[in-house]
């Protein structure tokens, strides 16, 4: 399979799916990680060109601990909006990662940018087929499947598929890891480490489906709808 995960910042997919996206790497499929924003807001120490510059190193770093594919597409963090520039950027990320399906923000998740990266790909999931939508890949001949990631914390977000990650929670630990810059700022914010925090809500969605660590999704209701959306995820139970 080809496996495009699409987060509004440069460590969201790692907190909610990296366990899910390091199965499907060590399984053989190809996995392609895109942030849609520069992640620019995440800093109180340096100016926002530079913490766009680290966050992108660090999330590069990231992606490569499991070999995906990286692309960042620049939107300025805090302001995610859909609009002609990010569709167009996007179709030509799907036109390039020719997704079977594709993972991304629950569309009522806490944050504002994560809720208009739930809603601009569901919008681009049929462009990437209209040739007359004009980027440097060619248009792709299948709609991918769309997945939901858990909410932040799991507030309000009752899952319907759960992969075990208990097999990759430490390549999930070290990708997180390499966010280094906002494990810092975070534990300053809210006075816990990004680890222990991720292990608590993996600890949860594993005792659901009895076993010590998971992640939980959703298939989002659209047409054209997966036959098995769970076929769509790696193997787990
Ligand atoms: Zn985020």
């Amino acid at each position: 399979m080809n496996v495009l995960a699409v987060g509004a910042h440069p460590d969201d997919l790692e907190i909610l799916a990296a366990g899910s996206l390091a199965l499907y790497a060590r399984d053989g499929h190809r996995v392609t990680m895109c942030v849609l924003t520069k992640g620019d807001l995440g800093s109180d120490t340096h100016t926002r060109a530079e913490t766009a510059a680290i966050r992108r190193a660090e999330a590069e770093e990231s992606a490569a601990v499991i070999g995906a594919d990286f692309f960042c597409l620049d939107q300025p963090d805090g302001f995610l909006f859909d609009g002609p520039d990010v569709r167009t950027r996007l179709v030509d990320v799907m036109r390039s990662a020719k997704p079977d399906v594709v993972i991304t923000h629950h569309p009522d998740d806490y944050h504002p940018d994560h809720r208009a990266a739930s809603r601009i790909v569901l919008n681009c999931r049929q462009l990437g087929l209209c040739g007359l939508v004009e980027t440097a890949n060619e248009p792709t001949d299948t709609i991918p499947g769309v997945l939901y990631m858990d909410t932040l914390t799991g507030i309000g977000f009752q899952p319907e598929l759960w992969v075990d990650i208990t097999e990759t929670i430490d390549t999930k630990r070290a990708m997180l890891r390499k966010h280094a810059s906002q494990n810092e700022w975070l534990k300053r914010l809210h006075g816990t480490d990004y680890v222990d925090y991720v292990d608590r809500q993996g600890t949860l969605r594993g005792l659901q489906i009895e076993t010590a660590y998971a992640e939980g999704f959703q298939a989002a209701k659209a047409y054209p709808q997966p036959r098995d959306p769970g076929r769509l995820l790696p193997p787990s139970l």
